[in-house]
């Protein structure tokens, strides 16, 4: 196939809706015109000359790879599908959420720099944030992120960035990240957000002015809880500029065969994500004014605190709900342990249905006395909406709340 030929089987329409995109932007077809996306398992790439080698290393094309620490054609259409649907102009894909989250913090910031973040983060996001970045002497403040006037206290003339999780893993708070993000623009911050909560389905970061927008893949991207991967998108510069040059020189690339688990992922993306929200709404309906719940919370139910907030920014607020037991960690593993559809475990965004207790699993680490100002009680326990028959999700819900 030539070179025409072969831009022609990538091209992107801006016109084509998000589950058109989802099945076909950023296809490269090889040689062999193959239907689904090939996975290009390999290293390192082939020069027919010395001459060509050279030429690679001075002026690198779109389509011509050197390395897969720097990129690799299948993780290349696996970024262009992600850019496309999140409405940026260019995406690194990374080996983890993680991966992602520190890339693109410390490829924006350097020492003396000053960053704001919201403290409703997951756990290894706040040890980011409040230990790595200080260590290389970025100066970090934490606000309450559902608090605007503290935003406003805490951005200062010589702040670099601001980060936030658009809705808090896991205890669900809601950013206004058009109000955020004029904030920080006013002081030429750039806007970091971790956006796996909402998913790409749902998201409104392009749009609410987000410069950076991380996912880890490993969730509703894969969707299927196989392997890891994290994605950064954003504008052209800041993606193929400090963003590549971090990540490809410290090793945070994902693997191609992951990559080409998450982009053949992404033709159910759309689907998955919608049914599982549906599947949240139905829930919180269900669970509503249960004797043993001391809250239910869903960003887009109207029993959320930020539920006006949360439904004038999107349609719909990811896949996870929060219930909170009366009977604090008695009652929630009493629960935790008469679940049948569900599975016990710390991932979300699965197929399957899972239940994690933060307190006592992903969030342990938060200190004790921490955890009130966080929203993290005994008693919470999240629940990740699987693809599972609704009715069976809700009557295990309701079943295992007997036994509380
Ligand atoms: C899971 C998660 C991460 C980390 O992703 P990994 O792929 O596990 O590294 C980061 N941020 C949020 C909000 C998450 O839920």
């Amino acid at each position: 196939m030539t070179k025409a030929d072969q831009s022609k089987s990538n091209q992107f329409k801006d016109t084509w809706k998000t589950r058109t995109k989802l099945i076909h932007d950023g296809v490269r077809r090889s040689q062999y015109g193959e239907v689904s996306e090939a996975l290009f398992l390999t290293q390192g790439f082939v020069y027919d000359t010395a001459e060509a080698a050279e030429a690679r290393f001075v002026d690198q094309g779109e389509d011509e790879f050197i390395y897969a620490r720097y990129g690799n054609p299948t993780t290349r259409m696996f970024e262009d599908r992600m850019a496309s649907i999140e409405g940026c102009e260019d995406a690194f894909a990374t080996a983890s959420g993680m991966a992602a989250v520190a890339g693109a913090l410390m490829s924006v910031l350097k020492a003396g720099d000053h960053l704001v973040s919201s403290k409703a983060l997951f756990g290894s996001c706040l040890y980011i944030v409040t230990e790595v970045l200080p260590k290389f002497g970025v100066e970090t403040t934490l606000v309450d992120g559902k608090n605007l006037d503290e935003w406003k206290a805490a951005i200062r003339p010589d702040t670099k960035a601001v980060f936030c999780e658009s809705i808090s893993n896991p205890t669900l708070e809601v950013i206004d990240l058009k109000a955020v993000s004029e904030l920080a623009h006013a002081v030429g911050a750039l806007v970091v957000v971790d956006n796996a909560m909402c998913t790409p389905i749902f998201s409104y970061a392009k749009e609410s002015g987000a410069d950076l927008i991380i996912y880890s893949t490993t969730k509703h991207v894969d969707g299927q809880g196989r392997c890891l991967g994290g994605i950064i998108a954003g504008d052209k510069e800041l993606i193929r500029g400090p963003v590549e040059m971090y990540i490809k020189h410290t090793g945070g690339a994902i693997s191609p065969f992951n990559a080409w688990i998450q982009l053949k992922s992404l033709d159910t993306l759309d689907l998955r994500v919608r049914q599982q929200a549906a599947t949240a709404m139905k829930l919180c309906e269900a669970l509503d004014g249960h004797p043993a719940l001391a809250s239910v919370r869903y960003p887009a139910y109207k029993s959320h605190p930020q539920y006006d907030l949360a439904i004038s920014q999107s349609e719909a607020a990811g896949t996870v709900i929060t219930v909170d037991l009366k009977g604090g960690k008695d009652a929630a593993f009493r629960f935790l342990n008469a679940l049948e559809v569900f599975t016990l475990s710390n991932n979300f965004a699965d197929a399957k249905s899972i239940a994690t207790h933060p307190c006592t699993t992903t969030h342990k680490n938060v200190p004790v006395e921490k955890r009130p100002e966080l929203g993290l009680t005994d008693g919470l326990v999240r629940l990740s909406m699987g693809l599972e028959d609704t009715d069976d999700i809700i009557a295990d819900i309701l079943n295992a709340l007997e036994a509380v």
